[in-house]
C-alpha cells in the first residue's frame, strides 16, 4: 500500500508515522506536502442500552461501552476533528471524526457527557422535519420509538463545540426521489437547520447509505462540502469529500473489535 504513509501506528517503540513513500520523490507534485495520515470517521446511532424490540438492535452501543472506546481512543492518542474542516488544515498525526445519525435524544443524554470527559467533539446528522420528534421512518418496521434530540438540546450541544449536518428533511431514500423531491431534501434540510443553529451547515449524511452520481451533484450544488457515506474504510486526503468512508460502531463492537475495525480501516485507506 502507498498509501501506508499516513498511518497512525507506525514503529511502535519510537512513537513516530514513518515516512511516507509519497514524500520521498515517487510523485514529484505531493513532496512539498506534509505526509497526511487516513482518517478514520467513526458511525455511531444510539448510545443507549440495547432494545431487542428495535429493528435494528446493532444501532445500539450501550453506555458503559461508549465510553470505553472513547477512553481506549484518548489513550492511544487520538485527536477529535472537526468533519466540516476535515481536510482544510494540517492533521494531527491519529486524527479521528466521529459522527453520529439520526440525532437521538440518547446522544445528548449518554455521548455527549462520555465526549466531555474526554475532551472530543462529534458531528451529529439531523433529520430537519423531526427534531423534537421520533424515528418515524422507522415506525413501519420497528416496535419501539426513539425520541429525537430537541432544538433546546441541539443549541445546548452545540454551545459545547457539537457540529451538526444533514441529514435530509425526512430520512429520505434520495435516489427513489423524484429529482425536486430530492433537490428539496438536500437543499431544504440546509436552509432549516442554518435557521435552528445560526450558521452554515456544510456537512451531509445520505439516510440508508444511499447515493447516485445525480445525488452526489445535488449534494455539492447545494453548498455542502463534506458527506458520509456508509460504505467501509478510512479516508487520504485523495477521497471523496462527497462519499467519505466510516467505520461502524455496533452493539457487538465491543473495545478489541473496535479496535481492529478502526486499525485495520486506517491501515488499508483509500
Ligand atoms: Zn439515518
Amino acid at each position: 500500500m502507498a498509501l501506508s504513509s499516513g498511518r497512525p501506528f507506525g514503529p511502535a517503540k519510537s512513537g513516530k508515522v514513518s515516512k511516507s513513500k509519497r514524500g520521498t520523490g515517487e510523485d514529484a507534485l505531493v513532496t512539498s506536502m506534509e505526509p497526511s495520515p487516513p482518517v478514520p470517521i467513526l458511525m455511531y446511532h444510539k448510545v443507549a442500552p440495547v432494545d431487542p424490540r428495535s429493528a435494528v438492535p446493532g444501532h445500539y452501543v450501550p453506555p458503559a461501552l461508549f465510553r470505553r472506546q472513547m477512553r481506549v481512543l484518548k489513550a492511544l492518542g487520538f485527536v477529535s476533528v472537526r468533519l466540516a474542516d476535515l481536510f482544510e488544515s494540517n492533521l494531527p498525526k491519529r486524527p479521528v471524526v466521529i459522527t453520529f445519525d439520526d440525532g437521538y435524544e440518547n446522544f445528548a443524554l449518554n455521548a455527549l457527557p462520555a465526549l466531555r470527559a474526554v475532551g472530543y467533539r462529534s458531528t451529529v446528522f439531523l433529520v430537519a422535519n423531526q427534531i423534537g420528534g421520533s424515528d418515524v421512518w422507522d415506525h413501519a418496521e420497528a416496535q419501539v420509538q426513539e425520541r429525537l434530540l430537541s432544538a433546546k438540546q441541539i443549541k445546548a450541544a452545540q454551545a459545547e463545540g457539537t457540529d451538526f449536518g444533514s441529514h435530509t428533511l425526512d430520512h429520505a431514500d434520495l435516489p427513489a426521489c423524484n429529482r425536486d423531491e430530492a433537490w428539496r431534501q438536500i437543499a431544504d434540510s440546509k436552509a432549516s437547520l442554518e435557521g435552528v443553529l445560526g450558521e452554515p451547515v456544510t456537512t451531509f449524511c445520505y439516510p440508508y447509505g444511499r447515493t447516485s452520481p445525480e445525488v452526489r451533484g445535488m449534494v455539492e450544488e447545494a453548498g455542502y462540502r463534506y458527506a458520509c457515506s456508509t460504505q467501509k474504510g478510512a479516508n487520504t486526503r485523495e477521497a471523496d469529500r462527497l462519499a467519505l468512508r466510516r467505520i461502524n460502531v455496533r452493539s457487538d463492537s465491543w473495545t478489541p473489535v473496535f479496535l481492529f475495525k478502526l486499525l485495520r480501516s486506517v491501515r488499508y485507506a483509500r
